[in-house]
C-alpha cells in the first residue's frame, strides 16, 4: 500500500527523447526541444516546499515524517545539458532546504557517460529505468534495438551503487516472455513494476496493444512464477494486489483512500509549468495550478482539486461499489489507472487479485500463515530493496 505521508512530484523537464519506443504516450512530442525554464521549476518547487510544510503540520501526530519525492521525467532527462540538470537539482535543494526530499530520475538509460554517472552519484539521484528486457518496442532513433546497450548501462550504474528500480511495459512484445523479464530483474535484485500498456495518441505506431484479458492472464502467470521463484525482489503491482487478496480471504476491511481527505499523493508538472493530479494527467483542461503564470503561488488550487476529487469519487463509486474486493481494497488499482472516459476504470486488477486469492486458498494457508504473509510481504520486500548488488 502506498502512503499519504509522501507526495511525488513528477517534473516533465522536456519531452525530447533519444529513443522512439513505438508505444510511447509522448509519441507526438519526442522531437520537441523545449525545456522547463529553471524559473518555472523554481516557482513550482517553492510551492511544493510550502505544501510539504503544510502537509507535515497536518500530520504532525504521525510517527513517520513527511517526504517529497521529486522525479525528473521526460522524454529522456539524461540527454539534457548537465549544467541545466545541475541547476534543477540545486534549485530543488535550495527550495526544500532542510525538509526531507528525495530526488530521482526516470530514464531509458540509453545514454550514460562518466559525467552523467558523476552527476547521479554526487547528488544521490536514484534511478527508475524503463526497460522491457525483451526487444521489439524500445527502438533507437535509427530503428535499432536498444536492449544490449541498456543492459550494459544498468551494470555500469549498479557498479557505482546508484539506487535502481525498473518499470516494464506489458504489451504484445512482452506478453509471452514476461517471465524472462522477471528472471533478469530477479538476478539483478532490482525492484520492478510491470505496467500493462495504456491507450495513447492515435498517431503512434500500432501493434503493441493487448486486451485486458490478455494482460490479466499474463500478470497471473507472472504471479505464479514470482512465487515459485521465492519472490526474490519487490514486484508491483503484484505485491500490492497480494495484500488485497490476503485481506479479502481473512475478511479484513481496509480504510479506503480518499484524496479529498487524505491529500494528493502524486502530481505531474508539465514542461510549461501546468500541474495535474495524477489521475487527470491525460486531460489538458484539468490542471490544478499553472506556474507558467509568474503570479501562481499555491501548488494545488483548492477549487480545481475539489473538482478533480469529485471526478474521482464518481469513477470510484461507479466501479468499486460492484466489486467483490471493495472492503479489502483501499482503491489504489482504480486510482493508478488514469481511466479514459467510457473505458472500464479497473479492468485488470480484480481479475488478477481473484487469481492470487484462488492460489492462496489452493495452497491451503492457515489464517495465521496468511497474517504472517501479510506482514512479511512488505517487510521482506522493503529489506530486499535495500540489498546492494
Ligand atoms: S474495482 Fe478495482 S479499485 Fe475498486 S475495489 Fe475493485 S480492485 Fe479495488
Amino acid at each position: 500500500m502506498q502512503t499519504t505521508r509522501a507526495l511525488t512530484l513528477v517534473m516533465k523537464l522536456s519531452k525530447l527523447c533519444n529513443l522512439r519506443c513505438t508505444y510511447c504516450y509522448e509519441w507526438n512530442h519526442l522531437s520537441d526541444q523545449s525545456r522547463m525554464p529553471v524559473e518555472v521549476a523554481r516557482r513550482v518547487l517553492r510551492a511544493a516546499a510550502s505544501e510539504h510544510v503544510a502537509r507535515s503540520a497536518r500530520g504532525a501526530h504521525h510517527t513517520q515524517s513527511f517526504v517529497t519525492r521529486v522525479v525528473l521525467h521526460g522524454g529522456e532527462p539524461l540527454i539534457l545539458p548537465l549544467p541545466y540538470l545541475e541547476e534543477i537539482v540545486r534549485t530543488i535543494h535550495s527550495a526544500f532546504e532542510d525538509l526531507e526530499v528525495d530526488v530521482g530520475v526516470q530514464t531509458n538509460l540509453y545514454h550514460v557517460d562518466s559525467a552523467i554517472l558523476s552527476f547521479l552519484v554526487r547528488h544521490r539521484v536514484g534511478i527508475g529505468v524503463s526497460f522491457d528486457v525483451l526487444p521489439g518496442a524500445r527502438k533507437s532513433l535509427t530503428g535499432h534495438a536498444t536492449e544490449e546497450v541498456v543492459r550494459r548501462n544498468i551494470a555500469l550504474v549498479r557498479s557505482q551503487d546508484v539506487p535502481l528500480g525498473a518499470i516494464t511495459v506489458l504489451g504484445r512484445h512482452t506478453l509471452n516472455g514476461i517471465v524472462q523479464a522477471h528472471d533478469f530483474f530477479a538476478r539483478e535484485r532490482m525492484s520492478w513494476r510491470v505496467l500493462p500498456l495504456k491507450r495513447g495518441p492515435r498517431e503512434r505506431p500500432d501493434g503493441f496493444s493487448i486486451s485486458y484479458a490478455e494482460a490479466a492472464t499474463s500478470m497471473s502467470s507472472l504471479y505464479d512464477h514470482w512465487i515459485a521463484s521465492g519472490a526474490p525482489m519487490r514486484l508491483d503491482p503484484l505485491a500490492e494486489w497480494s495484500e488485497v487478496a490476503i485481506r479479502s480471504i481473512l475478511g479484513l476491511k481496509t480504510r479506503r483512500y480518499d484524496r479529498a481527505v487524505d491529500g494528493e499523493i502524486a502530481l505531474l508538472v508539465e514542461t510549461d509549468g501546468r500541474v495535474y493530479c495524477d489521475m487527470d494527467a491525460h486531460d489538458e483542461h484539468a490542471s490544478v495550478s499553472d506556474f507558467s503564470n509568474p503570479a501562481a503561488e499555491a501548488l494545488i488550487d483548492a477549487d480545481a482539486f475539489a473538482r478533480s476529487a469529485a471526478r474521482e469519487r464518481t469513477v470510484v463509486a461507479s466501479r468499486c461499489a460492484a466489486c467483490d474486493l471493495r472492503e479489502a481494497c483501499a482503491g489504489w488499482p482504480i486510482l493508478s489507472g488514469r481511466a479514459v472516459e467510457g473505458d472500464d476504470p479497473c479492468p485488470v486488477a480484480p481479475l488478477v487479485i481473484g487469481h492470487i486469492r484462488s492460489r492462496l486458498l489452493e495452497w491451503g494457508f492457515s489464517r495465521e500463515e496468511l497474517w504472517t504473509l501479510l506482514r512479511q510481504l512488505r517487510a521482506r520486500s522493503d529489506a530486499l530493496e535495500a540489498v546492494p548488488s
